[in-house]
């Protein structure tokens, strides 16, 4: 085409789409529901925009915020368009040539090793996934501050744009034409992307209608030839047609009819809009919040999530929310921690969807969380920037943690291992699917709980609740606070712990010989976050935290005094050999020992040796 610029894809682009093409990968399903959920973000933001700016929406046809599929089976095309926000020629080049997302190389490493494309949406690059089954693709869009443009590719490293003279107007939105390979045909068939629809895009906020064929019988003069061509021009015409063509029949004497098929077109609607959250909880299925889960946090692997909250919060703030804790975490949760602002909820306001950006609904240590929020309360026709200010929020958060906080310490309350200390009745009939799913759940996101407990002090107990770790008497498997405290000895103050690399080496320690012969238990402590976390987590249940290498250990001890008397000139001449040396403070009996006879002990308010090791590798 004469007015066609050429560009070339950013190379991870272009390998991407090698990836695609020859990839093997055999759900190609999975580009409709890409294409579906793009049209359906558009539709958001052109709503969203018309919030404070009537005007955008336009008139007629341009204010219907729908999404409809058309197919063409002799031409092998297929097409899916929206009225939404549309894209700038500069969009076009930006959105579908480059991926602006950091990690993007490491990320196309991952589709290549692991062939599992199903996890595109989650990588935002769902666009290219259209190449699985087409080998030249067309973009027609147009945006209100914008002309028309196409943007084409053949997957061959480069794309055209070209302004758009030759299509009808699209009014505003975004149409991709689809020009499927041989071996996509099933794609052009209707009941095909009606199931797909019905599958992967059942919470999609609006419309989405196919433009259907059905066989219909219609009656046709038999006497006349005229009439019977034109009943054979009207079938590829709309349904207005036909309908004026019946209206015509009242006048008439009943002439001689005979029954034909027809074929008849028609919008046909595949979805019913339905926003679950609105729902009565106890109306709604398991099943529907695992697939309301997929659709929303756009994973579709085979796996449930692990828990979820439906609640209507009442009072001052009203809202409505779904919380849910994923089955596994993503790849890059503790990568991007603290630069990493985004939570994974969806803020509606009166079911007008906001923004997936709001980092005021949740703290960051819960941002593994998904789900939505939709607020009465909240106001509808300001910009983002009041409505990230505005009062309520500070209530939502709140009632969210605790909501949170409910959920995830639930999947421990139901998980059958986890009530060893026999105090709950576990629903016998649940016992298999909630087995081990605390475990599942601490190893995934047991970090989040520790730097929750680090963050969030008015949380701090509930979260300490949370927490799981081994212990030397918990024999192999995870054990909780209440639990250490269930087993405490009598006269025990402390809560005794010890850091370090492994629990193998901690295992061996010096300084837990005499604890473990008299029978008190002490907590391995092997995460480096585990150092940062005992700053912050000073006591538990009225009951304060002993480092057990450090100053301070307390325990009964008879002979304690005896042994300080006896041992009174060897500690004096001990502690004035070594007043020449660096970091010794003092020389003391202690009552930590059994075999080892001496161990260097950390004074109270220094770091352990753990945390000398971690800071050493931090700075090396
Ligand atoms: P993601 O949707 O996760 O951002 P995609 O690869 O699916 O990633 O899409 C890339 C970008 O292309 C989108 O972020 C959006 O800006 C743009 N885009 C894709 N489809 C449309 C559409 N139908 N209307 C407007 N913009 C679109
Ligand atoms: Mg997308």
């Amino acid at each position: 085409r004469g007015n066609a610029e050429k560009f070339e894809f950013q190379a991870e682009v272009s390998r991407l789409m090698d990836i695609i093409i020859n990839s093997l990968y055999s759900n190609k399903d999975i580009f409709l529901r890409e294409l579906i959920s793009n049209a359906s973000d558009a539709l958001d933001k052109i709503r969203f925009l018309s919030l404070t700016d009537k005007e955008v929406l336009g008139e007629g046809d341009n204010t219907k915020l729908e999404i409809e599929i058309k197919l063409d089976k002799e031409k092998k095309f297929l097409s899916i368009r929206d009225r939404g926000i549309g894209m700038k020629k500069e969009d076009l080049i930006k959105n579908l040539g480059t991926i602006a997302k950091s990690g993007t190389s490491a990320f196309v490493e991952k589709m290549q090793t692991s062939g599992d494309l199903n996890l595109i949406g989650q990588f935002g690059v769902g666009f290219y996934s259209v190449y699985l089954v087409a080998d030249y693709v067309e973009v027609i869009s147009k945006h209100n501050d914008d002309k028309q443009y196409v943007w084409e590719s053949k997957a061959d490293g480069a794309f055209a744009i070209s302004e758009d003279t030759w299509n009808e107007p699209l009014g505003r939105g975004t149409e991709i034409r689809l020009h499927l390979r041989d071996e996509a045909g099933e794609y052009l068939e209707q009941s095909k992307l009606k199931d797909l629809v019905k599958k992967y895009s059942e919470f999609i906020n609006f419309p989405i209608y196919l433009w259907a064929s059905n066989e219909v019988d219609v009656e046709v003069p038999t006497d006349e030839d005229e009439s019977s061509d034109e009943e054979e021009a009207a079938t590829s015409e709309e349904e207005s047609e036909s309908e004026k063509s019946e209206g015509d029949e009242d006048k008439e004497e009943k002439p001689k009819t005979k029954t034909v098929k027809e074929t008849k077109y028609e919008w046909e609607l595949l979805n019913d809009v339905k926003a679950i959250w609105l729902r009565n909880p106890k109306e709604v299925t398991e099943e529907e919040y695992a697939k309301f889960y997929k659709a929303l946090a756009k994973d579709f692997s085979d796996e449930k999530p692990m828990a979820w909250s439906h609640f209507n919060a009442e009072g001052d703030v009203e809202f409505k929310a779904v919380l849910f804790v994923p089955p596994k975490a993503p790849h890059d949760l503790y990568e991007s921690y603290y630069n990493n602002n985004k939570s994974n909820l969806k803020l509606y306001v009166r079911r007008v969807f906001i923004s997936d950006e709001f980092d005021e609904l949740l703290p960051k240590y819960l941002s593994f969380l998904k789900g939505l929020v939709d607020s009465d309360t909240l106001p509808l026709n300001v910009s983002r920037e009041m409505l990230q200010q505005h009062s309520s929020l500070k209530t939502i958060k709140k009632k969210l943690i605790r909501k949170a906080l409910d959920m995830i310490r639930k999947i421990a309350d139901e998980d059958p291992d986890e009530s060893n200390n026999d105090s709950k009745d576990v629903d016998e009939s649940s016992d298999n699917e909630k087995k081990g799913q605390y475990t599942k759940f601490w190893n995934e996101f047991g970090k989040s709980i520790k730097l929750g407990i680090i963050e969030d002090a008015t949380n701090r107990n509930r979260l300490a609740k949370l927490l799981r770790f081994e212990s030397t008497k918990s024999d192999g498997k995870l054990t909780s606070m209440d639990q250490y405290i269930s087993r405490m000895k009598s006269g025990q103050k402390d809560i005794f712990y010890i850091t370090g690399p492994t629990k193998e080496q901690l295992e061996k320690s010096p300084f837990l010989e005499r604890l473990k012969k008299k029978g008190y238990e002490v907590i391995f402590f092997t995460d480096p976050v585990d150092e940062y976390l005992m700053q912050y987590l000073m006591d538990y249940e009225d009951k304060k935290f002993q480092n057990v290498s450090k100053e301070g250990l307390k325990i009964k001890d008879s002979k304690g005094k005896e042994l300080k008397e006896s041992f009174k000139e060897l500690t004096k001449w001990w502690k004035g050999a070594l007043s020449g040396v660096d970091n010794i403070d003092d020389v003391k009996i202690s009552n930590r020992l059994d075999n080892t006879p001496c161990v260097v002990v950390t004074s109270k308010y220094g770091w352990s040796a753990n945390m000398e090791r971690i800071m050493q590798s931090q700075t090396l």
